[in-house]
């Protein structure tokens, strides 16, 4: 066996800031806490599009602190697999077909002498592909154990079930772990027809043959999910270990938006505690105009002062930006989208700013929902941000929109109790502003006690999420497994 000061990780990571932000972090853990003594990290990027400014600032900073080595791939050149009609599913899919052959070429024809292999689940796929370097290889799913626990079972599904999963009459089962409601189902899964799905199959399977795989989750949020993927025999027999929750304990990147980032806090400062809801829908959705405008009119109803980070409209919402993300009024149009920003606030979005503050730059989240004065948070359940409000005790009001966030919030909501969901309504596809109001009313005011449960919940698991990264917590020391596995 080798000692830990001898190990080298490489750690492939996946575009999109969702995916960059924990697996820079995870790297971070890795050498500061001395689990690992060096570490090089691989990131993809696409030839026709530019990093966004946020991914370059953090990147940028990660490099600074000289942690580890960061070498980005070749980037990928999209114009070869797909026209720009379309969508950024099946451009998705390519990148997670393409990244993987182009990482494992890329470290056989370098002299690394790496000790252990770390993906993004999302690129498992290397796993079967680097298996002639005959290296312990590594899976981190930057999402909670109920989506891998789905992963690793879909190949079954896969066989088992003929039509599309979202036209189930019953939730899906997973053995151990709660039902999925076809509705809620993962959105790589949601249309058989889709050359994602097969990656995403196909990364599922890729994972399956891992040495282990780390997640960003702790026991107290998902204890069955865990016990049932734990158990050796009922879904995988790869180790699964809760290592989360990994958000980022540093300033986000906000650049030259430093003096209006310090307004906000001099405002924060000001308010009463827990008085305040923050409200965003993550790094790769853009709102429409009439989207905002609801927000903005549900917010103005509720009655509570607010923070909301919210960019320009898009005359399309949508996930377009997904790959692009985090600048202010950035034509987040690259990857050749229909998804034209119009840049124009709705008159009510400007009314209501007596009452609150709005950030159109990248907002320093995590240091944001910090600040005492918070007692809620208006998030679309990326799985980022949701960790990200359990380590602050801010307990969520969902208004999940794609990806995996509906299951996010179907999880929290049922089994984690410290958030409640708030649906789209059928006929506009929107949340309705005297929904959106309500939910934030129920969270936030004192007297409602159902809130005051959830209020309480919160506040209880920011404690044992504090813990787990103790020295000697328990997710520190599933993270130190990295260094025990039998091949190692
Ligand atoms: N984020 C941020 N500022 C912003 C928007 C997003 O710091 O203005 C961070 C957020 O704190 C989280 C990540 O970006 O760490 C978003 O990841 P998540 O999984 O919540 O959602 P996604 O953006 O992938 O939909």
């Amino acid at each position: 066996a080798i000692s830990n000061n001898n190990h080298h990780a490489l750690l492939l990571a996946s575009p999109g800031m969702g995916h960059i932000i924990p697996a820079l972090e995870l790297a971070k853990r890795l050498v500061t806490h001395k689990i690992i003594s060096k570490l090089t990290f691989f990131c993809g990027s696409i030839k026709t599009s530019t990093p966004s400014k946020a991914e370059t600032q953090i990147l940028q900073s990660a490099i600074k602190e000289n942690l580890f080595d960061l070498i980005q791939l070749p980037p990928i050149d999209l114009t070869i697999h797909v026209s720009p009609r379309d969508t950024l599913e099946t451009k998705i899919a390519i990148i997670m077909h393409e990244i993987p052959l182009l990482f494992v070429s890329t470290i056989s024809s370098m002299n690394l002498n790496p000790t252990m292999i770390i993906t993004d689940f999302f690129f498992s796929q290397v796993i079967p592909l680097a298996k002639n370097l005959n290296l312990p290889t590594f899976a981190f799913a930057p999402t909670n154990a109920w989506l891998v626990a789905l992963g690793l079972h879909t190949p079954t599904l896969d066989k088992e079930i003929e039509g599309e999963y979202i036209n189930e009459s019953k939730p899906i089962s997973i053995p151990g772990c709660k039902s999925i409601h076809p509705l809620d189902m993962f959105g790589m899964l949601r249309d058989r027809t889709q050359r994602i799905y097969h990656e995403y199959v196909g990364a599922c399977e890729g994972a399956a043959l891992a040495d282990g795989i780390f997640v960003n989750t702790f026991h107290e949020l998902e204890p069955k999910t865990l016990e049932a993927l734990g158990s050796g025999h009922i879904i995988t027999k790869v180790p699964v270990y809760p290592v989360g929750p990994i958000v980022r304990d540093q300033r986000s990147p906000n650049g030259s938006n430093e003096g209006k980032i310090g307004d906000v806090f001099g405002w924060l400062d000001k308010q009463e505690e827990e008085s305040v809801v923050y409200v965003s829908l993550g790094s790769g959705y853009t709102m429409s105009f009439e989207e905002i405008k609801e927000m903005a009119l549900g917010l103005e109803l509720s009655g509570k002062k607010f923070v909301w980070s919210v960019r320009p409209p898009a005359t399309k919402s949508g996930t377009d930006n997904y790959l692009t993300a985090g600048e202010e009024g950035e034509t987040r149009t690259i990857l050749g989208s229909n998804n034209e920003p119009s840049n124009s606030f709705p008159d009510e979005f400007y009314r209501i700013q007596t009452n609150g503050i709005v950030i159109t730059d990248w907002a320093p989240q995590l240091d944001i929902l910090k600040h005492p004065s918070f007692g809620g948070f208006v998030s679309h359940c990326g799985w980022n941000s949701l960790m990200e409000s359990v380590s602050c005790g801010v307990p969520i009001i969902g208004l999940p929109l794609y990806a995996e966030q509906m299951m996010n919030a179907a999880m929290l909501m049922e089994e984690v109790g410290n958030a409640i969901r708030v649906e789209v309504s059928p006929s506009t596809n929107m949340v309705g502003r005297e929904e959106l109001s309500k939910a934030i009313r129920k969270i936030m005011d004192k007297d409602d006690k159902e809130g005051c449960v959830m209020r309480e919940r919160a506040k209880e698991l920011k404690h044992i999420a504090e813990r787990a990264w103790f020295h000697d917590g328990p997710s520190y020391l599933a993270l130190s497994k990295i260094t025990h596995s039998n091949r190692v």
